[in-house]
């Protein structure tokens, strides 16, 4: 997507590690035309896939997911960081941080996730594929069907994209990063 990758090169900072980030408009500040322009890609890229629910994970997936769930007219569901108290039927799952070097358990109600759901999964970044995992994880908890994960950014030269291929899911990245080396920014034509 030639909008979004103009503006990684033109606003993306790259840390130590293999991080880029992007705050000042994909996941602190948030530019709501750009955020527009990707869900309807979003959109024209599965448009042959049948689906029922966005699902993505908060927080930096919420932007993206429900500007694909407006458009789409569907609902939107996220997984929570933190359990709040007050959750019934209750599924959860255990996902490895890639920027803070961490574990932490991610939870949803199987109240918004069921055996009817065909899911279209959405999120800002795949890097080493742990949080797209950990959502196959509650997917399949529920007895839903992943359709397909479309990523704002993919980090190509972290596993994730491969993990994900390899088993037949339907992945799609607006922008694939091939190296963030020497704190330059290389995209995929
Ligand atoms: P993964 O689970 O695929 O290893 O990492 C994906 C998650 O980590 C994303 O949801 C995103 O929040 C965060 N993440 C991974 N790499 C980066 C990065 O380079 N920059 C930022 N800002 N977040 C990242």
């Amino acid at each position: 997507m030639e909008l979004l990758k103009k503006r990684i090169l033109e606003d993306g900072k790259c840390f130590p590690g293999g991080i880029l980030k992007v705050d000042s408009f994909i996941n602190h500040q948030i530019d709501p035309v750009l955020m527009k322009s990707i869900a309807v890609e979003f959109v024209k890229r599965f448009s042959g896939n049948r689906f029922n629910k966005v699902m993505t994970i908060e927080a930096s997936g919420i932007a993206p997911a429900i500007m694909v769930g407006y458009l789409m007219e569907l609902p939107v569901v996220f997984a929570k960081k933190k359990q709040p108290k007050t959750m019934e039927n209750m599924i959860s799952t255990t996902i490895h941080s890639f920027t803070k070097d961490r574990e932490y358990q991610v939870c949803i109600s199987k109240d918004f996730l069921t055996q009817e759901d065909r899911i279209l999964f959405i999120d800002d970044f795949l890097a080493n594929g742990n949080a797209a995992n950990g959502m196959i994880d509650l997917i399949d908890q529920a007895g839903a069907e992943l359709v397909g994960m479309g990523f704002i950014i993919e980090k190509a030269f972290q596993k994730g994209g491969d993990l994900l291929r390899s088993r037949y899911v339907h992945v799609e990245s607006l922008a694939i990063i091939d190296s963030l080396d020497g704190c330059k920014i290389q995209i995929r034509e």
